[in-house]
C-alpha cells in the first residue's frame, strides 16, 4: 500500500518565529504580500508583529482584515476582488483558523474562471490549484490550519460548512510562535486546544490513520494533555503556551495526513446553523462521540489515554479508554463547556435541524472514517444526547 503525506515547505517553530516572515517570503523570492486578518488584529494592534518585520525589510504589506469567524463564502469572493484588484504575490494569513483559512480560499477561489463558487470546491472535488501561495501564523492553539490541507468555508446560501481539500489549501509556509498566544483569553484557550486534542485523537482513531500520522497525533496528545489546563488558569505560562502551539501543529499535521471522524462531522452543522465557535462545538461532542465508538477502537482509544498521561502503561486497554473518557468530561467541567441547552440554543430549532444536521455530517465524509460509522439516524440520536448533557 502506498501511503502519501504532504505538509507545508517551510515550518519555523519557536519564540519569535513570526519576526522571520519576511526572511521566508525571500526564501521563496516573494516580497509582494497581502495579510489576512480579522478585525480584532488591526483594532489590538497585534497585527503590527507580523507587518512590522515585513516593513522593516523593505515590503510594503497590504492588509485584508475583513474575515469573519467561521468565514464565509461572500467574504472569500470579497477578499478574492481585494486580491485581484492589486500586483500580490502571495498571501499571509495571520489569526487563528478563520483568517488563515480565508486566505488559503482566496487563493483557490482566485484560479478559478470568474463566476467560480466556493461550493464548486467542496469535498470530494480536489482544490488542488491555488493563484498565489499562502503562508500562515496562527495566533490560536489551534486549528493546525497552518499546516493542513484543508479549509472550511460557510457557503451562505445553505447554512452549509463546506470542507474543501487539496494542496490549493496547503500551505508553502508556517511560522509557529507560541509568543502569539500569552493574548487568548481562557475561553477561546479552551475551545482551540480541545479542537487541537480532538484532531490528534480523530487523527489516531480513524481508518485513514497510519504511522506517520500516529507518531504526530501521539506526539500531540503528550504535548496537549498535561498543558491544556495550566495554559487555560494560567494564559501567561510560556512553557504551556509552547507545548500547546507544537500540539497543535503537529496536530494539525496529523489529521491532514489522515482524516478527523465523527466530532468534526457532527461539530460544522452546529457551528453553520447555531455560529458556536469551532472548537466550543467540537469540545460539547467529543465525550459522547467518543463513548460511542470506545468499543470500536478500544486498543486506540487507551493508548490515547495513555498518550494523554491519564492512563499508565499497566492499565488493561479498558481501563485506559475509560479514564481517557473520563478526563474529557473532566476538561469540560472544569473548562466551564456549556452543552447546546446551556449555550442558550433553542430546543425546537435544534430538533428541527437534526435531520438535516446528520444529512450534513454524512455528506462531509468525515464520520465515514470514524471507528463506528453511524447512520443518519444515529447521529440524530447523539446530537439529543448532548443537546442537554453528555
Ligand atoms: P478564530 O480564528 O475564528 O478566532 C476566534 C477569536 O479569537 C477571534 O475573535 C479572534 O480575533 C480571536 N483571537 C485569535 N487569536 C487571538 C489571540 N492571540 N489573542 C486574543 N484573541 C485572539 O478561531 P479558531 O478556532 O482559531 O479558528 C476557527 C476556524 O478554523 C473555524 O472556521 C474552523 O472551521 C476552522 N478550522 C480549520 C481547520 C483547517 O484545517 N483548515 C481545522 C480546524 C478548524
Amino acid at each position: 500500500m502506498i501511503t502519501s503525506y504532504v505538509s507545508p515547505r517551510a515550518i519555523r517553530i519557536g519564540a519569535g518565529a513570526v519576526q522571520q516572515v519576511a526572511a521566508v517570503l525571500a526564501q521563496f523570492g516573494l516580497s509582494r504580500p497581502l495579510v489576512v486578518t480579522d478585525p480584532w488584529m488591526v483594532s489590538s494592534g497585534t497585527v503590527e508583529k507580523a507587518l512590522a518585520p515585513l516593513r522593516a525589510a523593505g515590503l510594503a504589506p497590504a492588509v485584508f482584515s475583513e474575515t469573519v469567524p467561521d468565514p464565509t463564502d461572500t467574504v472569500i469572493e470579497a477578499g478574492v476582488k481585494v486580491l485581484l484588484a492589486g500586483d500580490y504575490d502571495c498571501l499571509v494569513g495571520f489569526g487563528g483558523g478563520s483568517p488563515m483559512d480565508t486566505a488559503k480560499a482566496m487563493a483557490i477561489l482566485a484560479a478559478a474562471p470568474a463566476g467560480a463558487k466556493m461550493r464548486q470546491f467542496k469535498v470530494p472535488a480536489a482544490a488542488d490549484a491555488g493563484l498565489v501561495p499562502v503562508i500562515c501564523i496562527p495566533t490560536t492553539a489551534g486549528t493546525g490550519s497552518e499546516a493542513t490541507r484543508f479549509t472550511v468555508i460557510t457557503d451562505t446560501e445553505t447554512d452549509e460548512k463546506m470542507l474543501i481539500a487539496g494542496l490549493g489549501a496547503l500551505p508553502l509556509a508556517a511560522l509557529v510562535d507560541y509568543e502569539l498566544t500569552f493574548s487568548l483569553p481562557p475561553r477561546i484557550t479552551a475551545d482551540t486546544g480541545i479542537d487541537s486534542f480532538t484532531h490528534a485523537l480523530e487523527a489516531f482513531v480513524s481508518a485513514r490513520a497510519n504511522a506517520q500520522s500516529d507518531t504526530w497525533a501521539l506526539s500531540a496528545m503528550r504535548l496537549i494533555g498535561p498543558n491544556l489546563r495550566t495554559a487555560y488558569h494560567q494564559p501567561n505560562n510560556a512553557a504551556a503556551r509552547e507545548a500547546m502551539m507544537l500540539g497543535a501543529t503537529q496536530a494539525g499535521l496529523a489529521f491532514s495526513n489522515s482524516s478527523v471522524a465523527l466530532v468534526h462531522g457532527m461539530s460544522r452543522p452546529i457551528g453553520a446553523h447555531f455560529h458556536v465557535a469551532h472548537g466550543l462545538s467540537n469540545a460539547m461532542l467529543l465525550p459522547a462521540v467518543t463513548e460511542y465508538g470506545l468499543e470500536a477502537a478500544l486498543d486506540r482509544y487507551a493508548e490515547a489515554g495513555r498518550a494523554l498521561g491519564v492512563a499508565q502503561r499497566g492499565d488493561s486497554d479498558a481501563s485506559a479508554a475509560e479514564k481517557l473518557l473520563a478526563e474529557l468530561r473532566a476538561w469540560n467541567d472544569e473548562m466551564k463547556v456549556p452543552t447546546p441547552q446551556g449555550y442558550g440554543i433553542d430546543r425546537a430549532k435544534w430538533e428541527g435541524l437534526l435531520p438535516l444536521m446528520a444529512e450534513q455530517a454524512l455528506a462531509s465524509g468525515s464520520p465515514g472514517n470514524n471507528p463506528r460509522v453511524p447512520e443518519a439516524a444515529e447521529i440524530v440520536a447523539l446530537y439529543r444526547k448532548v443537546y442537554a448533557g453528555n
